[in-house]
Parts: structure tokens; sequence; C-alpha cells
């Protein structure tokens, strides 16, 4: 017979096996309650979506738009039109259009939280992916600057609950649209004035989007870059107030920040604060979390005018951190585990083991590899392995008796017992006792 050719997972795609799976089910869990502690509610949207939500939201001139999406013509069905689907590259676009289509913000803001793969198709690398996951946080149908500052302690926030040191913050300010057109005509001016030293994406985009050019990744680029117009020197008293608000905010909880004006951030919607959470740690791709207010997408995806303001982390981004800084997770770890010799009554092991379980008590087992059954020093390796605090021994002395043996694996020296399998529930909670997840 031919060897069949193994499949492999898509280019870009990762799968996720423990022990990672379980770092990452952690750091899910540290996500929630910080979410929890700020007022912040999950809210899931679809995967698929159509792509007209995407090139309205995030605009048709950008990286995403351009070049980055898994667009497809869907098959019509017996009614519609066929329709162009997308996989969604971001969220914010599809929570504001569930925000809008079932009129979440009837009674006022609200805040939310989201967590999935999203996909772009970039250049696979270390910290880039095609399929990759986001957490996000939005804060929807406010407007005020301390909502803006609260989002960014709110990722600090995490970054402590999680161990990692290595981050600053750089921040901008957007302005609104009639300051951004004024620094856009100064910018479009400077840029006319050095049409030559442009590159082909800076040259399509100088008259479609010239902001997008500060933007530019191209390190010949950078000298161009540095000397424009900066937008900031075009800001009005409301939005700077606002973004002076945001500022005093930050330094009153010890949060540092450097103003980076060039921070325009990769999509269009975004104005007034802008932000990125940025590492040295990984490289050129050291961005970890990045958002800001969104004023007018609301709008723009049809729904009743209402300001916005939010954040993305990239979830494969903070894992690979928290490795660089070496904040290994807690593995979780089972009270017990069980260990049964050939030849004995499954039966009554396994209800054993599943009144314990009942009683809350983690119990793992590894009574036969394959079709063989596993040796008895093989077992108590897997049991040492396993981390647990006890063993159960199952021996054919312990079931004839009606009980079984209770051995300590840590701490107490090997210490053991013989304990009724009629009264588990009364011994139940000894095995529970202590931790269950260790070091
Ligand atoms: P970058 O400049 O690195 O391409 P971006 O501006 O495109 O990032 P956002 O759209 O702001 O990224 O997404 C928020 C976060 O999601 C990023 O800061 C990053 O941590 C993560 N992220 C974005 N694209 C990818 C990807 N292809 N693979 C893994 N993580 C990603
Ligand atoms: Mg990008």
């Amino acid at each position: 017979m031919s060897k069949v050719n193994p499949i492999t997972a898509v280019k870009g795609t990762n799968d996720l096996l423990p022990p990672q799976s379980g770092h990452w089910q952690w750091f899910e869990a540290v996500v929630r309650t910080a979410m929890a502690a700020y007022g912040y509610r999950n809210a899931r949207t679809p995967i698929l979506e159509q792509t007209q939500l995407f090139v309205r939201g995030l605009g048709e001139v950008t990286d995403v738009v351009e070049k980055e999406m898994y667009t497809f013509e869907d098959r019509s069905d017996k009614h519609g039109d066929a329709a162009s689907l997308s996989l969604r590259p971001e969220n914010t676009a599809g929570m504001v259009r569930a925000v809008v289509e079932h009129n979440v913000l009837y009674d006022g803001g609200k805040r939310l939280y989201y967590m999935g793969p999203m996909f772009r198709r970039e250049r696979p690398q270390r910290g880039r992916y095609r399929q990759f996951h986001q957490i996000g946080a939005e804060a929807l149908g406010f407007s005020g600057p301390e909502v803006d500052a609260e989002l960014i302690l709110l990722a600090a926030h995490l970054w402590r609950e999680l161990g990692i040191r290595d981050w600053r913050l750089e921040l901008n300010c957007l302005g609104e649209p009639d300051e951004r057109r004024e620094h856009r005509a100064a910018l479009v001016a400077y840029f006319e004035q050095h049409a030559s030293e442009l590159d082909a994406d800076a040259t399509r985009r100088l008259h479609t989007n010239p902001l997008r050019i500060l933007d530019s990744k191209n390190p010949e680029m950078q000298r161009l870059v540095d000397g424009a117009p900066i937008l900031l020197d075009f800001l009005g008293e409301t939005s700077k107030r606002h973004f002076d608000v945001v500022q005093a905010i930050l330094r009153a909880n010890d949060v540092a920040f450097t103003i980076n004006p060039r921070l325009v951030r990769g999509l269009d919607y975004y104005n007034l604060t802008v932000f990125e959470f940025v590492t040295e740690r990984l490289g050129s791709q050291g961005t970890i979390c990045g958002g800001g207010r969104y004023d007018y997408l609301i709008e723009e995806i049809g729904g009743k005018p209402a300001p916005a303001v939010g954040w993305a982390l990239g979830v494969e981004r903070v894992m690979a951190l928290l490795q660089e800084e070496g904040a290994v997770p807690p593995e979780s770890v089972p009270d017990a585990f069980a260990v049964v010799p050939e030849g004995a009554d499954l039966a009554v092991v396994m209800r054993c083991l599943q009144q314990l379980r009942a009683a809350g008590v983690t119990i793992q087992m590894y009574a036969a590899e394959g079709a063989r059954p596993a040796n008895f020093k093989r077992q108590f390796k897997k049991a040492d392995a396993s981390g647990a605090r006890y063993a159960l021994v199952f021996g054919s002395d312990e079931l004839a008796a009606g009980e079984v043996t209770l051995k300590a694996l840590r701490d107490g020296g090997g210490a053991q017992e013989r304990l009724p399998l009629a009264q588990s529930g009364k011994w139940a909670v000894r095995l529970k006792s202590g931790a269950s997840t260790g070091g």
C-alpha cells in the first residue's frame, strides 16, 4: 500500500495544543476577570460578514481592505443575489454592526469586549499570521476623555495581572475631521514638494489618503515622513482639552507614555485619541495592543451617530511576550491520579472516579496504552509527572475488601491508608483540599 501524503495546516495558521492551549485559557481567564472589574461585558459576532461592512468601516484605501482580506463570492441562494463575503480582519466593524442592528444603545452607552480569530492575508512571520486572535474592548456611546483613559488603564491593568513589564505606551491625538482637513492640505502640499522621493504606495495615496503615508513602513521614506507637518499643530481648543484630560488621568495613575505625533494607526476610522502599546522584545512585530476613538464609525455603518472608543490586542503577540519575559502561567494539576493494576474490575474503579469527580475532585488515569495495560511502575511515573498530590491505588486486595489505597505522592512522604469505596463522598473533600493548581 502506498503511503498517504499527510495534509498540513494552511500557511499562516496555527494549531494550539497543550501545554500552550492551557496558557491561553489562563490568559483568557485573567482577561475575563479584568473586563468584569471595569464593567465590560462579552459579545460575539460572526466571523463571516458582508465585504461592504469592512470597506465602509475600515476605509477603502487601507492595507487591510486593499490587500489583506479573505473575500469570496458566496453562491446565490434561491431568493437572494450572490453576495461578496469576507472573513473578518478585525472585530470593531462587526461589533458596531451588531450594536446598530440590535439597537443596543437605545438606553445609553455600553461597554463590550470580544475574543476570537481574525483573518488577514499577510506574509506569515513571527507575530504575524493569517489566522490570528484578538481580544478587544469597546466603549460605545461615551464621548468623555475619561473613557479613553479608562480603556488605556484597563490594558495597563491587564499587563500587570499577566506579569508583563516590558511595554511602553504611545499616544497621539488625530483631532476632528475639520482639523484633519486642514492638516491634510498642508500634508499634500509638503509631499507634492517632495514628489520625487515618494515610493509607489505613497504616490498612489498622495491624493486618496495622504495621512496613511505617515504610517509607511518603508525605511527610505522615514526622513521625508519625519519632516512632514504635524497634526497636533492643527488641533483646536476642544480637541486639545480632550487630549489633555486623557494625559492627566494617565499621569495620576502613574501610567507612563510618550506622545508620538506620527502614530496614525492602520485603519481609517479613528479620531481624537489613538494609542499603541509597544514592546521591544518581539522585534518588528512589537505592537501588542492598539486602539483609539472612532466617533464617526457608528454613523458610517448606518446607525444613529454615537461616539465610541476601543482597543484590540494581539493574543499571539502577548503570549509570545509572556514567554520572552519568562512569566510562565501555572499548569493545572489534578488532585489525584488513579493507579489501576491489570485485571482490576474497571466498572468498580470508574464508578468510584465518577463519584469523586461529581464531588469536585480532579482525577486522571493511565491504565492502558493502546491495547495494552500499562504496568504499575509506568502508571506511578505518570502520576508523579502529573503533579497530583495523591495516588488512588485500586489493587486487587483493596477491591476485594471494598476499599482503595490513598497514597500521598508529594508531601506526606508516601504515607498511605485504606479508604472505603462506599463512602467516597466522605473522603472526597480531603483530596480537594489545598490548591488544585501549583507552580
Ligand atoms: P501591524 O502594524 O503590526 O500590522 P495593525 O495596525 O495592522 O498591526 P491592528 O489592526 O491595530 O493591527 O490590530 C490590533 C493588534 O492585533 C495589533 O496590535 C497586533 O498585536 C495584532 N495583529 C494585527 N495583525 C496581526 C497578524 N497578522 N498576526 C498576529 N497579530 C496581529
Ligand atoms: Mg497590519
